[in-house]
């Protein structure tokens, strides 16, 4: 089927993405800013009670006076009143702010906000208090707090009625917490809707009042009181029947925060604005009109909500081999388009490879910096995803045929299938200098390295001791000049101590560069700032030396030999052999040649980006094989394919933007080029790593990497020295 047949037969169905995207972006508010505002609010309610048992805290005997004399129980001493009264605000407002236990916490919160409103001092701020723990006791903490962490491990533990409890908390949410909320919606629209009614008795004197009390600088005064009445009026019967209600609270929070900041300075007013906070954050609940609404949808019109009409088999279907960089980027910015997306790569993970080298000397382990593909998409309901080695592309069928013979149609192809290493001809090397694109070849570097400390230690010759402890690298790019300043670091620091016949602070590191200077692709002060900081590091730093031979002992340059333990090499890389699947013009490096809009000749619906793409779209210039490259232009093929399949103009050609040219040397010591400003050392050490960590694919691994980096640089210590594979 061709593509103009059909594409008007999915415009229904692309409006109903539109459609759905209106829904989703509630569930995107659901899942960022409610979180959001529930921490603030636990946070808000418990600040007053940790504060008031600070201040009994600091001066018991002022609080047991109280305690006798104020706000006196029948059934309890001062004493205890006062401890009881310390404990429950200090370690439930604790628990509260943190989100453990957070329904006892809020029970007692509320417990103690009603024991000071009967015995003490009614106010409305304690029938706030009671409110919201009573609406913490029911609802439980959000997704930011200690219960969200432990609730699926405790619901299943082996602890007496786990599961009970766990199922009355799943129907105090369901139920129990939708029925307090709606009360809310009744108790604050009752409030605003008498307030309203207060102003319409007394017009004159509600005029009087905007005239000369409540600040509105903008507005007439009869526009300003009249729509804070109307306001005043219809919100509430929309917040009580539950209609709009997300909309109806946005006047009502303007108008008590202009009150708030303008007028009358009252704790009231900042809890009605927490409270509407709740309702806009929240949503009705079950108990509302909106409910029923929603309700209503998804029974007359199912695809606003199904998933499984992106499995249609009728939508045009696009194909991307490779989940690195430019392969992700291509398919998530396909999430829209009126199309099946499929995404193959021989892994089931996405690799941050510009991470690798530390996991090639024992800084991170794997799992830090790969994500599994599938996890990237599971919430594109039009992508899917498929693991399996892509071996051809058959043009005339349109068709990519997989390693096990399956074949498998397109309409569209976006080859992002990357690089890999290049001997120059010398594949013999590649046993004893293995390079470094692949998890596998990073753990083989790992288990190289410290094995031959493992050998050394064992080693009775000295001579050969000194070998074994000896590194080389090959290739003064930024792999190259990361992994040569990573080693010392792992043998000098990360193993002090831990050996007796060798001292892995004593290993010698080679950087080979056949070049006349490091880092070739930055200014040359940066080159020869890095330079200084690897011989530093005690890096013998040798360029303009041409590698001639590897073996298994070590190394050729020229007459010169260098036996070594391990040589790792990063000194030159190819495309894919996606240029020969597609048989179409390649360059020197086996990249294929592609056109303005990244598509190759004679094939409209075939693009090729990343690594595996030599486009000269930056400025007329080659565009780097860097991560942002690859990033840009699987974005630009999917907006060139979404473009079309919807039938609006095509963007003009690729443009790539270069934000800038990072590499890392070791510890507080880097080099960053923008074009405009040159940094090196410490200030660019940071920029890397913030960087770095930015651009990791997820929130796990930008955790586990940020925990692992800070332990080793303020330990100097590597928790990830296996020796694993063979
Ligand atoms: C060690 C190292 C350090 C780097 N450091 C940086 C850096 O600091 N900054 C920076 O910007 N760039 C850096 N880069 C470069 C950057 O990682 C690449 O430019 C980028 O990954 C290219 O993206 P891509 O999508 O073209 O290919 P890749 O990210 O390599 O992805 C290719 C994908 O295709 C899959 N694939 C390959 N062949 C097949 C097949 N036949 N069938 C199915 N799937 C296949 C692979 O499994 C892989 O998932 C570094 C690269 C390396 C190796």
């Amino acid at each position: 089927m061709t593509e103009a047949s059909k594409a008007p037969n999915h415009i229904g169905q692309f409006w109903t993405g539109r459609a759905r995207n209106i829904l989703g972006f509630r569930r995107v508010a659901d899942l960022t800013i409610w979180p959001g505002f529930d921490l603030l609010l636990r946070v808000l309610l418990a600040q007053p009670f940790i504060a008031s048992s600070i201040i009994k805290l600091s001066n018991l005997d002022q609080a047991m006076f109280l305690a006798a004399n104020e706000y006196p129980v029948s059934w309890a001493s001062p004493a205890v009143a006062t401890i009881l009264d310390v404990a429950v605000e200090l370690g439930a407002g604790l628990l509260l702010s943190i989100g453990l236990f957070t329904r006892l916490a809020g029970a007692l919160l509320a417990a103690m906000a009603m024991v000071i409103q009967t015995v003490y001092q009614p106010l409305d701020l304690n029938l706030h208090w009671a409110v919201l723990g009573v609406w913490f006791l029911l609802a439980g903490a959000g997704p930011i707090s200690l219960d969200a962490l432990i609730r699926r491990g405790l619901s299943g533990a082996a602890l007496p009625f786990a599961q009970q409890f766990s199922s009355l908390f799943d129907w105090l949410k369901a139920w129990a917490a939708p029925a307090w909320m709606l009360f809310v919606r009744y108790w604050i629209g009752a409030m605003f809707f008498a307030s309203g009614l207060t102003k319409i008795a007394d017009w004159q004197s509600t005029l009087f009042l905007f005239e000369h009390e409540y600040q509105t600088p903008f507005l007439p005064v009869w526009f300003a009181a009249g729509s804070a009445t109307v306001f005043e009026l219809a919100m509430p019967v929309l917040l009580i029947g539950g209609l709009f209600t997300r909309l109806a609270t946005l006047p009502l929070i303007v108008m008590t925060a202009v009150i708030q900041f303008t007028y009358l300075d009252h704790v009231d007013h900042l809890y009605w604005i927490l409270l509407l906070g709740l309702i806009l954050t929240w949503g009705p609940g079950r108990f509302s009109l909106d409910a029923l609404a929603e309700r209503w949808l998804q029974a007359s019109l199912p695809l606003l909500f199904d998933r499984e009409i992106w499995r249609n088999d009728t939508l045009p279907h696009v194909i991307v081999v490779g989940a690195g960089f430019g392969g992700v980027a291509a398919a998530r910015a396909l999430k829209n388009a009126p199309c099946r997306v499929t995404v193959i790569d021989r892994h089931n993970y996405h690799l941050f490879q510009p991470l690798l080298y530390h996991v090639a000397t024992a800084a991170l382990s794997p799992a830090d910096i790969a994500a599994p593909i599938r996890e990237l998409f599971r919430d594109q309901p039009n992508a899917r995803v498929l693991m399996g080695r892509v071996t051809d592309v058959q043009r005339d069928e349109n068709c990519v045929v997989l390693e096990d013979g399956c074949t498998l149609d397109y309409d569209h192809l976006v080859i992002a299938t990357g690089a890999r290493h290049s001997y120059f001809g010398n594949e013999a090397w590649e046993p004893f200098a293995p390079g470094l694109k692949k998890i596998e070849d990073a753990t083989d570097i790992r288990r190289r390295i410290l094995l031959d400390f493992e050998r050394a230690e064992n080693e009775e010759d000295a001579d050969r001791r000194k070998a074994l402890t000896t590194f080389a690298v090959v290739g003064g790019g930024p792999t190259g000049v990361e992994l040569a300043g990573a080693i010392p670091e792992l043998a000098r620091h990360g193993m002090g101590g831990e050996f007796r016949n060798v001292s892995p602070e004593t290993a010698r590191v080679i950087l080979v560069q056949s070049g006349d200077r490091l880092l070739p692709g930055f200014p040359e002060s940066l080159s020869a700032a890095t330079k200084r900081e690897l011989e530093d590091l005690g890096v013998e730093v040798m360029t303009g030396a041409r590698v001639t031979d590897i073996d298994e002992d070590g190394l050729s340059i020229g007459e010169k030999r260098i036996e070594v333990g391990t040589v790792v090499w990063a000194a030159g890389v190819i495309a894919s052999a996606a240029g020969r699947w597609l048989d179409t013009e390649r360059d020197k490096a086996g990249r294929v040649i592609v056109g303005a809009d990244l598509t190759i000749e004679g094939a409209e619906n075939i693009f090729v980006v990343g690594d595996t793409a030599s486009s000269n779209a930056w400025n007329g210039n080659p565009v780097p094989g860097l991560a942002p490259a690859a990033k840009q232009g699987g974005a630009y093929a999917a907006s060139v394919i979404a473009a079309k399949l919807s039938g609006k103009p095509v963007p003009g050609p690729f443009k790539y933007k270069h934000g800038g040219s990072l590499a890392t040397i070791g510890r507080a010591a880097a080099v960053a080029d923008f074009g405009w400003v040159k940094l090196s050392g410490a200030p660019a050490w940071w920029l890397w790593n913030v960087v770095h960590v930015l651009f990791l694919s997820s929130a796990r691994s930008r955790f586990a990497v940020a925990m692992e980096w800070a332990w080793a640089y303020l330990t100097f210590r590597r928790s990830t020295r296996l020796i694993t594979g063979k």
